[in-house]
């Protein structure tokens, strides 16, 4: 079939589908849709007897695990809930190694006996589910001939209802653990990671005198970036179609350098794309709060409201998956691949994160009184710390074939992890370590010789964009997550490597008080050290700069580059250590994810890999082919030595990629040493397939060129 511009037209149209939402009066109460779709504990307090919503907030507030009874009663009140709301089949919903979410659903119905059926749903089914785990990764963890794995409901992440035009479905978040209790999912490291960081977080406060907080929960708020294209252009392309990202495509004339689309007007397709999206979200009780169009063609964002770091995640794999399901009923699809054009800005997802304690105080909220400001500065040093301590972890869980394109491609933050302070805090830091005392010091800071109490001014407008790890007034943001990523590795790891250092500088804390100095004093030398021992993570300038690169090396800070050289972050002996300390993984567990991570990175190129061959042998070729003879047909001999060269250029190229791809070239006993070949040998065997493609897309003729372009996928909306 060849491509003729008519398809760009037929691609320029849209109608919503099923009919416009409307408008209606929000003042009123009935058209609140929030939470609607939400077990929430609003619903719990209506539904259930008073004594059992009672029992169950102790039980939840106390972390115990639910008695029989209990289960039962909620597990009543959810089924009726749930079939009111046109529910027939539940399931746990449940993240495994993956990256993705899993379900299986199950029918609330059982036959009677009597040619009848009924609705049932105990408090066992609530509870626990025992999905057949052999057909999900699990790294060596669970031998094939024991499959059994179970699902645990977590009831602090609500459950919900999702719909579907001919029915719904209850959703109830789950844990997903082999029958030996090793986490094979997401979701449990990261509990237990919160779970670690609280404790850490209470025993400190308690040395700044705060007996009344009880739990310090971390908090996530990810802002995404998507592209949108027609989906025309891509079911036109079998590379968008198997891998997320087009293999092929020559840079476009047009690309973000005017600068024309960032914060400009959305438009109305993209708008009423986003309003049915939100709606939906709303309606599931995810908070999203704020939408732009981002830097490339056809690329925008979406950011929530933060909520407590697992309840976020779970938004934050919904969110996913509700925006790429609503695109469908625009004609549009949602990309969510790190780098779905090649010269073109990636997407990124930044991960917005701080702690908060159960009495609402921000942990990284510079105070208005100097004793807030300790304690700000106190858990300020102990995310240095902890980031300078395990750059290597950081990066490690931030790492997958995508990122590879992205991190150091001076649209995102490079691989080399770093923290920006802001001028201000830096100054504070360093004049801290001074040992200084004056007007904007930190003796001043401190309070110290001062009978006004200065507060720490904090400018949002402070920032670097190039940073991968920013402070932005009273949260840090980690920008060097990729946009299809879960949250749960990265928070993981920021939540156990920071319970560690506030651990650490607290039992410091804690000998000098016995000792009987005073806080401040107590605190300046400890945060002085810190400073001093962990001031090579803090850089304020272009993170993108050929001059970064090089002072970064000579700080000693790590540059993993690609996905292979971080992943071992994640077994070395700090992390196992580490995390076997906390209680958050064990080395099986640690191991058996490092395990999966390298194979999908070796399985995922592999995939691209083989869909580029594929594609230009038997689509770029014989346009390519056809074109050539078209030139010799019409006697330009001259235009036919240029894309004769370009084509043998392109079928050399065609050969030493299948060559890379062969089986017997790659080396199978061994995951590190097979994902190693995979970077060197397929990669670039890729990358020079698609050099010489890149260069025929301009030279062929237009209607004989297969696969849409840049300018068209990138510019018609
Ligand atoms: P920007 O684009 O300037 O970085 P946005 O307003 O788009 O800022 O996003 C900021 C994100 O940070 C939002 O998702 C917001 O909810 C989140 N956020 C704000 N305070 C906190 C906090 N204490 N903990 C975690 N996330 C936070
Ligand atoms: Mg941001």
């Amino acid at each position: 079939m060849p491509r003729i511009r008519q398809q760009n037209v037929m691609a320029a149209q849209w109608a919503p589908n099923g009919g416009a939402l409307g408008a209606p009066d929000l003042t009123s109460p009935d058209n609140q849709v929030f939470g609607e779709n939400v077990f929430s504990p609003a619903i719990q307090r209506q539904r259930l007897p008073k004594d059992v919503f009672r029992r169950l907030q102790q039980t939840l507030a106390r972390g115990d695990a639910l008695d029989t009874s209990l289960a039962d009663a909620v597990a009543l009140a959810m089924k009726e809930w749930a079939l009111e709301n046109g529910a027939t089949h539940y399931t746990h919903w449940f993240q495994p190694l993956t990256g993705s979410t899993a379900e299986k659903h199950d029918s609330f119905y059982a036959p009677t006996g009597e040619g009848s059926a009924l609705a049932e749903f105990s408090g066992k089914e609530l509870i626990q589910g025992e999905p057949d785990a052999s057909s999900f990764p699990t790294g060596g963890i669970r031998a094939t001939f024991e499959a059994r794995g179970y699902t645990a409901w977590d009831p602090t992440s609500p459950a919900f209802i999702l719909e579907n035009p001919n029915g719904a479905l209850l959703c109830i978040p789950t844990a997903f653990a082999s029958w030996t209790g090793e986490a094979l999912d997401h979701k449990i490291p990261l509990l237990r990671s919160m779970d670690a960081l609280s404790k850490a977080a209470i025993n400190a406060l308690k040395l700044f005198g705060n007996m009344t907080a009880s739990r310090v929960f971390t908090t996530v708020g990810p802002e995404q970036e998507y592209f949108l294209i027609d989906e025309q252009y891509y079911f036109e392309r079998p590379d968008l179609v198997t891998t997320g990202r087009t293999l092929f495509g020559a840079k476009p004339p047009k690309g973000h350098e005017l600068d024309d689309h960032y914060f400009g007007s959305i438009p109305e397709r993209i708008l009423a794309y986003m309003l049915e999206t939100e709606r939906e979200l709303a309606r599931l009780g995810v908070p999203v709060k704020t939408r732009h169009n981002e830097v490339a063609p056809n690329q925008y964002e979406l950011a929530p409201v933060f909520e407590n770091s697992n309840v976020g995640s779970d938004h934050q794999q919904l969110t996913m998956q509700v925006m790429q399901n609503v695109a469908r009923r625009y004609g549009l699809m949602c990309l969510l691949h790190e780098k779905p054009f090649a010269g073109v800005n990636g997407s990124g997802k930044h991960n917005n994160w701080s702690m908060s304690t159960d009495d609402g105080e921000n942990l990284l909220e510079p105070g208005d009184t100097p004793h807030e400001n300790l304690q700000f500065l106190f858990f300020c040093a102990a995310v240095m710390q902890a980031v300078n301590k395990h750059q290597g972890l950081l990066r490690a869980s931030i790492a997958s074939p995508g990122q590879d394109h992205r991190l150091g491609a001076n649209e995102a933050p490079p691989a080399i992890i770093s923290i920006f302070l802001g001028a201000e805090l830096e100054n504070v830091f360093e004049a801290i370590e001074r040992g200084e005392a004056g007007e904007s010091t930190p003796e001043s800071f401190l309070g110290l010789g001062t009978p006004v109490l200065p507060p720490l001014p904090m400018h949002g407008g402070d920032r670097n964009r190039t940073s991968p790890f920013a402070f932005t007034g009273n949260k840090f943001e980690f920008r060097a997550l990729g946009s299809s990523m879960s949250l749960s590795l990265p928070n993981t790891v920021l939540n156990t490597i920071v319970a560690e250092s506030i651990d650490y500088l607290a039992e410091e804390l804690e000998n000098a008080l016995q000792g009987g100095a005073e806080l401040e004093e107590a605190l300046r030398p400890i945060l002085q050290r810190s400073y001093a021992d962990n001031k090579q993570i803090v850089f304020g300038g272009d993170n993108y700069s050929e001059e970064w690169y090089a002072e970064a090396e000579e700080r000693g800070l790590l540059n993993l580059r690609a996905t292979p050289e971080a992943l071992p972050y994640i077994v070395a002996d700090d992390t196992v250590s580490l995390f076997s300390n906390y209680g958050v993984l064990s080395q099986r567990e640690l191991e058996s994810r490092y395990e999966v991570s390298l194979e999908q990175y070796g399985t995922k190129i592999n995939i691209e890999s083989e869909t580029a061959a594929a594609i230009a042998k038997t689509m770029l070729l014989p346009s390519a082919a056809r074109h050539l003879a078209l030139l010799r047909e019409a006697g330009l001999s001259e235009l036919a030595v240029e894309s004769d060269d370009l084509i043998k250029e392109l079928v050399s190229a065609i050969r030493a990629l299948e060559s890379a791809n062969l089986e017997e070239n790659q080396p199978h006993d061994d995951v590190l040493k097979h994902a190693e070949y995979v970077r060197d040998e397929v990669v670039p065997a890729m990358g020079a397939v698609r050099e010489a493609a890149d260069r025929l897309e301009k030279v062929v003729a237009d209607d004989l060129w297969p696969l849409p372009k840049y300018s068209e996928i990138l510019f018609i909306k």
